[in-house]
């Protein structure tokens, strides 16, 4: 009854391109159809789709050339001009709407990599981005997933213990140079991380470079294992500057 109320005085719109909504649900049809999941056969390592299914699991041609820091990095869809719009509303603009659905997507895009982890942490912000954007998105995601996942979450674990430029049109060798030795695993909880098998949270993997730099943080702290999951990836050829 309150829902119905708060629709007629808040007509729902869509997350993503803001047109009026009349289904159940964050998305519109329309912008629900242009989502580019991700699915199997996908490389190993990079999570990125191959282009035949070789009948066990296999690498990339990337990913044997340059084998990336994390053991796994997998996305729910590829970063497309619609997965662009949906971060950024929920990054930016505040709309939390999409959060059990992107959940959902995490954990069934994840499944494997959340089977045996022991920890779910999240991608941190350093603490005065954090205080400027009021929360944090990946920990919310973190949090989602935890939620229907039965894996722990600590979003105190790791640290982003200096303040980096945005990532937004820098290269991936100034990708990698911006983020290297920004995240550090929190003393105090070392031991959470110690032979446990990791799996981050962070809502867009570009070029790896963040995805790496936390992967080496906690590979230093012990970890066994380190995952990557975010919800978009982007997938060469892209279209559009990232
Ligand atoms: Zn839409």
């Amino acid at each position: 009854m309150l829902g119905r109320l708060a629709d007629v005085l808040l007509p729902p719109v869509c997350i993503a391109c803001r047109t009026r909504i009349w289904s159940h649900g964050p998305l519109c049809g329309a912008c629900f159809a242009k989502i580019d999941f991700i699915a199997p056969p996908i490389c190993a390592r990079l999570g990125v789709p191959l282009p035949y299914d070789a009948g066990e699991p296999s690498l990339s041609a990337a990913a044997i050339a340059k084998p990336p820091v994390y053991d796994r990095a997998w996305a729910a869809a590829r970063y497309s001009l619609t997965m662009r719009d949906l971060v950024q509303s929920f990054k930016y603009r505040d709309r939390h709407e999409g959060l059990p659905l992107f959940a959902r997507w995490l954990v069934k895009a994840g499944a494997e990599l959340l089977a045996d982890a022991d920890l779910i942490v999240p991608v941190p912000l350093y603490s005065s981005r954090l205080w400027w954007r009021r929360f944090n998105q990946s920990a919310m995601l973190a949090y989602g997933v935890a939620r229907l996942s039965d894996v722990g979450v600590d979003c105190f674990v790791l640290r982003r213990v200096r303040r980096t430029a945005s990532q937004v049109g820098l290269t991936a060798d100034q990708r990698r140079r911006n983020v290297a030795g920004a995240f550090k695993v929190n003393p105090a909880r070392a031991a959470r991380v110690k032979g446990k098998r990791v799996v981050v949270i962070d809502d867009v993997i570009t070029t790896g470079a963040t995805a790496e730099a936390s992967a080496r943080a906690l590979q230093r702290a012990g970890a066994a294992r380190v995952d990557v999951l975010a919800l978009a990836r982007a997938v060469e050829p892209t279209s559009f500057v990232l």
